[in-house]
């Protein structure tokens, strides 16, 4: 077989073509031809610059110079020549719209020497390189931009490697920290690193190397170039090839303001816990004289019936009664506000609570020619989930303001309804003077009182009660005030009716006569001087009372054994055995065991007040003593003649 080595040369893969020594082509392969866009017939025989001129509209355009350059050195050298990429634009033909193609190229020529060693021919052989320069300068550009972006932001951008240095950093690690970017690149980061936060630090880039999870929330402390240290907020997404990309937040101002706050919260605690406390303290310092005032002055009243005497005991009891109030007021405040106050919910029908309520303010407002009513009883006739003395203090005082800041001949209506929420509405609705807007906000906090500072009041009644509300669960608002009145309204929870209600307690007597009817021995354990004086007194008069008293818990334990009396009245603060321990005794001891024993005492807590009534005791009256609650005690254990 003849083979045509012509058509073996154009049907060769590569881009080929034969050029003699004065650079004109002799032959191209298909592929060249294909790969230029032109025709054999349109090249072979012509100058190969004539075919492939630089692309007139690239003032830049180097590659013919170049290529007759390295056409030139092959013809004086007699040997190959490789040049570097060169960039050739490719001429479309008309159909393809004309104009030129950019295109990229890897020439290499070679001489084709004859017998006598001359330059026949040039193989010229090229590549076309356009995809890989594309994508090189689309890399190249991509970087650029990375580049400038790195260089414009003013946020903390790096990017770190496995191998634990950073390779790149913004400018604002250098803002941020006060070293040369050179400076960080040249170090392992965690040498910037607080020690006390190297271990955490090391266990995060572990274990974003490990699991390829990105870390969205992490703080160090870094090192600032003056030895100072500051605090940046990390979030870094592993990258693949071992680099992190990773953006930084300098957060020390921002966690020093938190710090500041928070000490600034936890002083404030510390102080309003010592006001409570303070207040807590001097209630009870004045609760015990108190004791002495109300109680003397309720004896005094109780013996004389000399109309200035019992003038100036009224008043006595009368302001004694509102400091008393006032005292308590605190108290509880100060109760609620150090998390001590216990409430205990019950069953409570409404219509129990307003009927009392009403009770004890009717003689108050008729004395101000005020009506004071409750619309549509069978509304009230719900059962609430309430502390049944805490629900009748928020009522009272509601009415009671009602009362105080009407005018005369005006009128207060209790309605109760629905309020659709699982709640029961109670309303107070007045015809007062009302409440000026500027003042709402104010209204429930403590000692805030608005207009008429001759009416009675400590300013404390409303903020105790929307605490007490909010304590049960319920809410107190004032639904709306105008000139023509105010209505206030609380809201609490509904519940079912139980299965009894308990009786409430007798109606009161008021005359000395049924104290006198009263028989029977009383040992009064008591060490306060004044307190002692004041029962001692009080029953110097009852003719069939015998009274034994004793200063000291041991004392009054003998005592207890040797008279065996029908009572026992109890302080809880006793010089040699405390309250709780005289009690206990007593409970012990067979020989006293069955006397009933009442707790007398100041501020004796819920669960104390428990304990006791576990141990043993009967009854729990707080000083400053009211003597109706005495008698109803007495009134209980002991024989009465009547
Ligand atoms: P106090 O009545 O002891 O002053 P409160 O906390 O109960 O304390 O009330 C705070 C203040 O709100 C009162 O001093 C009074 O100025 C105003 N106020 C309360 N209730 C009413 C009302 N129903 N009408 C008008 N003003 C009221």
């Amino acid at each position: 077989m003849t083979v045509d080595y012509q058509e073996l040369f154009e049907a060769a893969p590569g881009l080929l073509l034969i050029l003699s020594p004065d650079f004109v082509i002799q032959d191209a392969t298909d592929a060249y031809l294909f790969a230029t866009k032109t025709r054999r017939n349109e090249v072979v025989g012509r100058g190969l610059f004539e075919v492939f001129p630089d692309n007139p509209d690239d003032p830049d355009a180097t590659g013919v110079n170049n290529l007759r350059r390295s056409l030139m050195t092959v013809l004086e050298t007699k040997a190959t020549h490789q040049m570097a990429t060169q960039k050739y634009d490719i001429r479309l033909p008309s159909e393809e719209g004309g104009g030129f193609e950019a295109r990229y190229w890897d020439p290499i020529n070679t001489p084709v020497l004859d017998h006598s060693g001359n330059v026949k021919l040039i193989i010229h052989r090229v590549e076309d390189v356009t995809e890989t320069v594309t994508l090189k300068n689309a890399q190249a550009a991509y970087a650029a931009e990375l580049d400038r972006f790195f260089n414009v932001t003013l946020d903390m951008l790096c990017i770190s490697s496995h191998d634990g240095y950073f390779k790149r950093l913004s400018p604002a690690f250098s803002h941020v920290l006060g070293w040369q970017i050179e400076e960080m690149l040249a170090r392992p980061y965690i040498d910037f690193v607080h020690p006390d936060d190297l271990p955490k630090t090391i266990a995060a880039v572990e274990k974003q190397i490990a699991d390829g999870e990105p870390i969205l929330q992490f703080e160090n402390r870094y090192l600032h170039r003056d030895g100072s240290y500051r605090v940046l907020s990390w979030k870094s997404v592993p990258q693949e090839g071992g680099l992190m990309y990773a953006a930084a937040r300098d957060v020390t101002d921002q966690k020093q303001m938190e710090l500041d706050l928070r000490q600034a919260k936890a002083d404030a605690e510390r102080a309003n816990q010592a006001k409570s406390e303070f207040l807590s303290r001097m209630s009870h310092e004045l609760r015990t004289p108190m004791n002495s005032v109300l109680g003397f002055a309720q004896l005094l009243e109780m013996q004389y019936s000399d109309p200035n005497i019992i003038e100036a005991t009224g008043a006595i009891i009368r302001g004694g009664k509102h400091l008393l109030k006032m005292i308590d007021e605190v108290l509880d405040l100060s109760r609620i506000e150090t998390g001590q106050l216990a409430i205990s919910l019950e069953p409570v029908v409404i219509g129990g609570v307003v009927s009392q309520a009403i009770d004890i303010l009717k003689p108050i407002a008729e004395k101000s020619s005020i009506t004071l009513s409750v619309e549509d009883e069978e509304s009230c006739d719900q059962y609430v989930m309430a502390d049944r003395q805490r629900i009748l203090q928020v009522l009272i005082n509601l009415l009671s303001n009602a009362i105080k800041y009407n005018r005369t001949g005006g009128s207060v209506i209790v309605r109760c309804l629905d309020a659709h929420n699982g709640n029961w509405r109670i309303e107070v609705i007045d015809t007062g003077f009302g409440i000026a807007p500027e003042n709402h906000q104010l209204l429930f906090q403590p000692f805030q009182r608005f207009g008429d500072s001759g009416i009675d009041g400590t300013g404390l009644g409303l903020a105790l009660s929307q605490r007490f509300m909010h304590q049960m669960g319920g809410t107190l608002t004032l639904a709306e005030s105008s000139e023509k009145g105010s209505t206030f309204f609380m809201e609490i929870s509904l519940t079912e009716a139980p299965s009894y209600e308990k009786m409430t307690s007798s109606p009161q007597d008021s005359s000395f006569d049924r104290w006198n009817a009263l028989r029977g021995t009383i040992l009064y354990i008591e060490d306060n001087l004044a307190n002692l004086r004041l029962i001692e007194l009080l029953f110097e008069k009852c003719e069939g009372i015998k009274l034994i008293s004793a200063m000291q818990g041991n004392l009054g334990i003998n005592l207890a054994e040797e008279h065996s009396p029908n009572l026992i009245l109890l302080d809880l603060h006793l010089p040699d055995l405390d309250g709780e321990k005289v009690l206990r005794k007593l409970k012990e001891n067979p020989k006293t065991a069955h006397i009933p024993v009442v707790i007398l005492s100041a501020d004796a807590t819920k669960r104390q007040i428990k304990t006791l009534r576990q141990i043993g005791a009967v009854e729990y009256l707080t000083k400053a003593i009211d003597l109706e609650d005495l008698y109803r005690v007495l009134d209980i254990y002991l024989e009465s003649e009547r």
